[in-house]
């Protein structure tokens, strides 16, 4: 086969013809940009014009892109071996990833089960509380519950337990046991707790807890369903039901995790340890595709207590590659200054948002950590709106109401200027 031509009109003309792209129509595809490399918190694009990143590639790359300490951990780590199997085999970047996470997290974690993708680790966190009380002798706890606007990713049990009327489940129909859903917490973040807010799903698990294996659920931050921050005292209350109630709390802090909320954990705002907890994102610094379930000795003694194996086991699990730069990179953030840097982000996307409250097109706006959200009255144009911030010149990726921004963590507070300037200017063209 002969080669590709190297200019982009060839190659963004393969893209469009063959290779498909996340949430877009398989035949007439909106237009995507070819990048040529990323640096820094900026992405060069193959026609030379340069886009200041205000994604994080999804909230992974927290130090931006081409981190010479995670391209050197890579490259090291290459030069020994990239990959063998986990069953029956062990390596140390598994090692030295799993001691420095359990270090960290919310304390009482104890085991960690790394797979590929943020939705698989959800898919175990499912199957690990399901396991559980199968093991616990008490068959009859099979359902999930989980929150109205929330978001777990994209294969079918993840789906499952994602907000019912986000698009997905619409599409493809709705193949486990259905789960059960409690409202959205409605009490913000940072304004006054009203114990109501937790009362239906105190309603809920008191009538069907017998039924019920696992609350699943993002803690604080609400991310796709919605970009909502709710008050730390829902996820105290959920977490004392849960106790309660003999039901497990899966926290999914795939989004959240490492800072991205202010604290290094979003479940840290409220100073508790779920039974399961969820990671990706950010674990590998948006380096490698990686993802950790993490449980307590509790919950890996009731699957395991009368002798089961936990049955998954990813072809690619604890990659080696993925592993090494994921220690490095929390090694990184661990020992640099990201609290201050992350609290001055939330400071200057306060300052520089908050404006837009008083534009004709903006329903309301809201920051936490380094995430600053513009939710629009109307669902907006996304094609237009995202030509219109790249001819600013950055790269921010709207979607439904929303246009927000979760810069890396290392954006210079110009970089930043410029990504809100952009988001201002394009949001007051809405009229
Ligand atoms: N949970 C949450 C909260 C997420 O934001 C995402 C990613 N969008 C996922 C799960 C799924 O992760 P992945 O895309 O890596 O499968």
């Amino acid at each position: 086969m002969s080669p590709l031509p190297p200019n982009t009109e060839t190659l963004l003309a393969f893209d469009r013809a063959h290779v498909l792209h996340p949430y877009a129509s398989m035949l007439e595809p909106p237009p995507v940009l070819l990048v040529a490399s990323a640096s820094g918190v900026e992405l060069s694009l193959a026609d030379g014009r340069v886009l200041v990143d205000g994604t994080s590639s999804w909230w992974s790359a927290i130090h931006g892109y081409s981190h010479p300490v995670l391209q050197r951990a890579m490259a090291a780590q290459i030069e020994t071996m990239s990959h063998v199997m986990f069953g029956g085999l062990t390596h140390a970047p598994a090692i030295s990833l799993s001691r420095r996470l359990l270090a960290c997290c919310p304390p009482g974690l104890d085991k960690v089960f790394f797979s590929d993708s943020g939705s698989v680790a959800v898919e175990v966190a499912l199957k690990m509380a399901l396991a559980c009380w199968q093991g616990l002798g008490r068959p009859g706890k099979t359902r999930l519950l989980s929150l109205r606007q929330g978001y777990h990713g994209d294969t079918f049990a993840t789906m499952a337990v994602s907000d019912p009327d986000s698009g997905m489940q619409t599409v493809f129909g709705q193949p486990l046991q259905p789960p059960l859903f409690a409202p959205a917490p409605a009490c913000r973040f940072g304004e006054p707790w009203e114990a109501a807010d937790s009362e239906p799903l105190r309603q809920l698990l008191a009538t069907r807890h017998e039924e019920i294996a696992a609350l699943i659920m993002e803690p604080i931050m609400q991310g796709a369903g919605g970009m909502r921050f709710h008050h730390p005292e829902y996820l105290r209350e959920a977490q004392r039901l849960c106790a309660q109630f003999d039901v497990l709390l899966i926290l999914d802090e795939i989004a959240t995790g490492f800072g991205r909320t202010g604290r290094l954990f979003a479940s840290d705002h409220a100073g508790i340890t779920p039974d399961i907890l969820c990671l990706g994102k950010a674990l590998t610094g948006g380096c490698m595709t990686l993802a950790a379930t993490l449980c307590t000795r509790r919950v890996a003694e009731g699957v395991s207590g009368a002798g089961a194996a936990f049955m998954h086991g990813p072809t690619y699990m604890a990659n080696p590659l993925a592993c090494a730069v994921a220690d490095a990179s929390l090694q990184l953030l661990l020992e640099g200054p990201w609290e201050a840097r992350v609290a001055a982000i939330e400071r200057q996307l306060r300052a520089e948002l908050t404006p837009c409250r008083s534009l004709p097109a903006v329903a309301d706006v809201r920051v936490l950590g380094a995430v600053g959200v513009v939710e629009l009255r109307e669902h907006a144009p996304l094609p237009q709106l995202q030509n219109a911030l790249v001819q600013e010149g950055v790269w921010v990726r709207p979607f439904g109401k929303l246009v927000y921004l979760m810069p890396p963590y290392i954006i210079s507070a110009a970089q930043l200027r410029q990504l809100t300037a952009a988001v201002v200017k394009v949001v007051k063209a809405l009229g």
